[in-house]
């Protein structure tokens, strides 16, 4: 019997208005593994008004930073202390690996926390410095109040801790909409947060369509930001939306990163890291390297080697430690990647390896699907132009740097990039020429709490991680204070420099 879960609202545990609930599958075997309320704009809207309550009326919107920077450090322990459970839950929910969760997204939560809790109390705003001689006038970063956070399916805890991290060193308060098939280390993760005291309203959690709660967030004028990472169309809805407000939006969208490996690079170490970078995650990352640009000169090398990686992915059970890939999200996630791999075959792509569903009773029931690549591709192809979010690489072959940088480029979007070379003029030249919000010299992938992650072009704006996005979920007000205690001259201030 799958257990029942509620929404966190207000500090309370609560089902749907509509008393409605929806179920949760694992991706490994289609079990329905939990149901969780269908909420809807009624639970939003209360969800909202404990968030505006919280801000306006309660203790949040007048505590010191330091008292923020407690609450999220014993939250940062709680996840600590309770991080082997979550992961399990993360890997039954979502299907990636027991490895990656519990070494890699588990730790870096608690270590984004750590790190939030640590810039909450570096915040600072500076004096403005005496512009006019009659006053002076000083910077004030105050939150910005009330989030709408709507979080992926893909890193669900981690993104919810991304997203909480900064709004909440910052001030602000929020409500958590978490993608709706893999709602379970969200509600986790709102359990945490009660027991380390975090005060009622503060962070409300929300279960639900997207379209619904996702629209209600943005549609809502006591909500004054909303932040997503997910799909381009998705932010382009909520961009829509939240223009008619004028709105602060924060979008962490698409990629299509290249990885582009020159004739000068380690061969040896680009293939490894392209079948790491290329199937973290099963392909389900928007950092994912997934556009391989290789010199003409060491196409073929590379290509054989990074076959010869991919053949020692091990494709299984995600809760097994030694499993490197596990399924996709969902049957509709497997079938897209379906979808793509048929559209390179008939545009004449060559399957390298790969290229459908493994063999076995052990795959029968979950959405796996093979590590696949696709070798002579070129630039027109849609596997190679748009986001496929599964694992699926495609090669291309270049002559010059000018041509692998405008390939590189010629995407609509702009999140992730490498650059494969020993050259380091070239390395450096490279990282001015892609327009992408991040560029790594011979790796991909590296990303930790102080470095900024955000896109370039389709990808969004806006930064998640590092101490810019603190900013992001911020005001800056300039308060100026006349010094004179003197009556002035009526319309003074229409003569600049006299003042
Ligand atoms: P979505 O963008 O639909 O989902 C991301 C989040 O947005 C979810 O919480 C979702 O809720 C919510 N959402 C959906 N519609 C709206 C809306 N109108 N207003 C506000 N919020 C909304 O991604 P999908 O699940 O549909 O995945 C489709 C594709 O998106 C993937 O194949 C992949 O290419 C890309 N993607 C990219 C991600 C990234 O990290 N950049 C992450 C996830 C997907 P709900 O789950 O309830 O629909």
């Amino acid at each position: 019997m799958a257990e029942k879960l509620l929404n966190y609202v207000g500090g309370r545990w609560v089902a749907a208005a509509s008393g409605e609930t929806y179920p949760v599958v694992n991706p490994a075997n289609g079990t329905t593994i939990g149901a969780v309320p269908k909420g809807g704009v009624v639970d939003t809207e209360a969800a909202i008004d404990a968030a505006r309550d919280a801000f306006d009326a309660g203790p949040w919107g007048r505590s010191t930073p330091g008292e923020r920077a407690g609450y999220l450090l014993k939250l940062a322990d709680l996840l600590d202390a309770n991080a082997d459970r979550l992961a399990v839950l993360e890997v039954s929910n979502q299907g990636k690996t027991i490895k990656q969760a519990r070494d890699g997204d588990v730790p870096f939560s608690v270590d984004n926390l750590r790190f939030f809790a640590g810039a909450a109390r570096s915040l600072t705003a500076a004096a403005a410095g005496e512009y006019a001689s009659t006053g002076t006038s000083f910077l004030r970063r105050e939150p910005v109040g009330v989030v709408g956070s709507i979080t992926p399916w893909n890193y669900p805890l981690m993104m919810a801790v991304w997203k909480l991290g900064p709004a909440l060193a910052a001030g602000n308060t929020t409500v958590l909409k978490p993608a709706s098939l893999t709602p379970l280390t969200t509600i986790e993760l709102a359990k945490l947060i009660e027991k380390a005291g975090f005060p009622p309203g503060v962070v409300n959690v929300v279960t639900g369509p997207g379209s619904v709660i996702g629209e209600a967030l943005v549609s809502s004028p006591k909500v004054d930001m909303v932040s997503l990472t997910g799909d381009t169309a998705t932010g382009r809805k909520i961009f829509e939306s939240a223009a008619k407000a004028i709105k602060r939006v924060h979008l962490e969208l698409g990629g299509k990163a290249p990885f582009v490996v020159f004739e000068d690079a380690d061969v040896d170490a680009a293939a490894k890291g392209a079948a790491a970078a290329g199937f973290v995650n099963s392909g389900q990352d928007c950092t994912q390297a997934c556009r391989f640009l290789v010199h003409e000169d060491v196409y073929d090398g590379f290509a054989k080697k990074l076959v010869a990686e991919t053949k020692t992915v091990r494709l299984g059970d995600p809760q097994d430690r030694k499993t490197d890939m596990g399924p996709l999200v969902s049957e509709a996630q497997r079938e897209k990647v379906e979808k793509y791999v048929e559209l390179g075959k008939k545009a004449g792509a060559r399957v390298l390896i790969g290229g459908g569903r493994p063999d076995g009773k052990s795959f029968a029931s979950g959405f796996y699907h093979e590590p696949t690549v696709f070798g002579d591709c070129d630039p027109d192809m849609r596997i190679v132009r748009e986001e496929i979010f599964g694992p699926v690489l495609t090669l291309e072959r270049f002559g010059s740097e000018a041509q692998a940088v405008e390939r590189a480029n010629d995407v609509i979007y702009g999140l992730y990039s490498s650059v494969w070379t020993r050259n380091v003029a070239r390395a450096m030249r490279l990282s001015r020429a892609l327009r992408f919000g991040a560029v790594e010299v011979n790796d991909h992938l590296p990303l930790v709490s102080e470095m900024p992650h955000g896109g370039y072009k389709q990808s969004g704006f806006g930064k998640d991680l590092s101490l810019h996005s603190l900013e992001e979920y911020t005001n800056l007000k300039h308060v100026y204070v006349d010094v004179t205690e003197s009556q002035r001259k009526p319309w003074h201030y229409i003569t600049y420099g006299d003042l």
